[in-house]
């Protein structure tokens, strides 16, 4: 018995397939959901969804949110979330520097949380990007 897993922003629908796993960044700790879990609702850190569907891997990124189970559905309402495939590794590396440089200039409290909590998103879309297939240069033989 497969679970629902819909992943939303207030964009877009980044996510919605039937999975066999589900594993997510719980503020509390790294959060797996298997069929019949217990029903629970969370807040998510910035990172990574992990999920397995017959043995194959997807990650998506995401930078906060929430996510809930009830019954075999899992929908997480995302702040961001990029699936591997759709992050633009460059634009991350470059808000990731804007957000260091933010970092040792920052002058509040506020600037400084802001610049953070970007450094945060932009690392787990870096590391999800780099976790994504290689593409094959040459066609299989
Ligand atoms: P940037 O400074 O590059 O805009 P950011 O961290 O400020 O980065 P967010 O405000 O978190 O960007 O996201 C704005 C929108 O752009 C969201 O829809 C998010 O999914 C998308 N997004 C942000 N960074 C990337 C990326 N590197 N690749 C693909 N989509 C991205």
């Amino acid at each position: 018995m497969p679970i629902r897993l819909e992943i939303v922003t207030v964009e877009r629908q980044v996510y919605a397939e039937d999975v066999d796993i589900v594993v997510a960044p719980g503020i509390d700790g790294e959060l797996g959901i298997l069929p019949r879990h217990a029903p629970l609702l969370t807040v998510l850190r910035p990172g990574e969804i992990m999920v397995r569907q017959d043995g194959e891997e997807s990650i998506i990124a995401v930078s906060g949110g929430f996510l809930e189970v009830l019954g075999d559905r899992v929908i997480v309402l995302a702040d961001t979330a990029e699936r591997a495939d759709e992050i633009d590794i460059e634009r991350a590396e470059e808000a990731l520097k804007r957000a260091e440089e933010r970092v040792s200039s920052a002058v509040s409290d506020v600037d400084l949380e802001r610049a953070l909590a970007s450094i945060r998103r932009s690392q787990a879309r870096i590391k999800v990007a780099r976790r994504r297939r290689p593409r094959r240069a040459t066609p299989p033989a």
